[in-house]
């Protein structure tokens, strides 16, 4: 069997252990997803290997090379309830496939490692890239103590059975400054259509987009439907929705071919949500990204500008409340080249694409230089149990990886 086809094979076995009729069920922290782990580790183990935990519950697994020049590739076997049969794992397996190529052959020049990352997707306590941020230093622990799962489970409780104590988890951190990390590579299914649309089976990651989310509160008079005539309103609604309107134009405008932006509004509350009433508050939420720093600074200044504009307008006023803010994230241009050769080695061109989700690779990009390779996803869809990717699409993003993996080794060991 193909390098390639393995990876398949693998990844079939897995969901076929950890699914349901109703999708992968390797939620973080439970026992489907232990189970996952203990078929990783049976893998592992096959090679003469052993994966190791540290103190935030990624598990590691490492092949020493000549040198401790550090080549680190990662993913998530965890998924979300109900979840698909790639998103994560295929980068867990696809990595394990490079790891097998290289405890089998001669000494590699440089060390490798493979790191399962734990509790990427935050489905069940809300705080995704749990590990990876613990590793990179990143995780606030005062944020994260006093989580819980909707049945009332307190996280420290759900990592004390798995072996991990919430007090300690920044440890991994330390854990994960003594490794002379030189290159982080992950390997994962697109979870949208670009790929797909344009013909593609495999892409090479230029970054992780940055986010600005926020809630805007506008607040007017409610008033009767019938009684107050149009001019004499103000009606918060309508003034959020030309916000939301403004918002969507102020995405296209700074949207370039290869340089996309987005943006929405996914939650809008309006009181005092009765027919017969003008709405006199209405809260929307604003979910800004964009891969460029500096274009997303502007577009949220211009949101900002906006909203206060069509407030006046509508004879009502304007409140921001911060949720969120995460940098941009773009991938180093050395790594970047070598992606892009593997990639066009195997399928004849290297498309570049930007990747809207954030992964484990965005935590690591803050430490390491670090590169993505997507494959395609089918209908572009992801976190459900529809999520496929044809087979000859995997099978050529594995070889890519797999290509990007030996140039990586390769350019790590040269340099000076
Ligand atoms: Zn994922």
């Amino acid at each position: 069997m193909s390098d390639a086809r393995r990876v398949i094979a693998e990844l079939k076995e897995l969901a076929a252990r950890t699914s349901t009729p109703e999708g992968a069920q390797r939620l973080a922290w439970g026992p489907v997803w232990r189970d996952a782990r203990a078929w990783f580790q049976g893998k592992v183990a096959e090679l003469g290997l052993r994966a190791e935990p540290d103190a935030a519950g990624n598990l590691w697994v490492t092949v020493p090379g000549d040198s401790a020049r550090t080549i680190i590739m990662g993913s998530h076997l965890d998924c979300v309830p109900n979840g698909g049969w790639l998103d994560g794992c295929f980068g867990v397996v696809a990595a394990l496939e490079a790891l097998r190529s290289h405890a089998r052959g001669k000494k590699p020049p440089v060390t490798l490692k493979l790191v399962d990352w734990a509790d990427e997707e935050g489905a069940r306590f809300g705080r995704s890239l749990f590990g990876s941020a613990a590793a990179a230093g990143t995780l606030q622990l005062e944020d994260v103590r006093g989580l819980k799962d909707r049945h009332g489970t307190a996280l420290p409780d759900a990592l004390r059975e798995n072996g991990v104590d919430l007090e300690r988890v920044l440890d991994a951190h330390t854990q994960f400054k003594a490794i002379d990390a030189r290159a982080y590579l992950e390997v994962h299914i697109e979870q949208g259509p670009v790929l797909e649309s344009l013909g593609k089976s495999t892409g090479v990651v230029i970054g992780t987009f940055g986010v600005e989310r926020h809630m805007m509160r506008f607040t007017g008079q409610a008033a009767h439907s019938g009684s107050t005539p149009i001019p004499m309103r103000r009606d918060a609604f309508l003034a959020a929705a030309a916000t939301a309107l403004e918002c969507r134009q102020i995405a296209l405008r700074h949207s370039k071919p290869g340089a996309g932006v987005v943006c929405t509004v996914g939650v809008v509350n309006v009181e005092p949500r009765v027919v017969t009433a003008v709405p006199g508050v209405c809260e929307i939420s604003l979910d800004q990204r964009a891969l460029d720093a500096e274009v997303l600074a502007v577009m949220n200044r211009e949101a900002r500008a906006a909203s206060e504009r069509l407030a006046r307008e509508n004879n009502v006023t304007v409140e921001w409340r911060h949720l969120l803010r995460i940098a941009p994230r773009p991938f180093d241009p050395a790594l970047l080249r070598l992606c892009e050769q593997s990639v066009q080695e195997v399928t004849g061109e290297a498309p570049r694409l930007p990747s809207g989700p954030l992964h484990d690779a965005s935590e690591m990009a803050a430490r390491v230089p670090t590169v993505m390779v997507f494959s395609s996803s089918t209908r572009g869809l992801s976190h459900c149990k529809e999520e496929d990717t044809p087979e000859e699409h995997l099978e050529r993003t594995t070889r890519a990886f797999l290509g990007l993996v030996d140039r990586t080794v390769a350019h790590v060991a040269a340099a000076p």
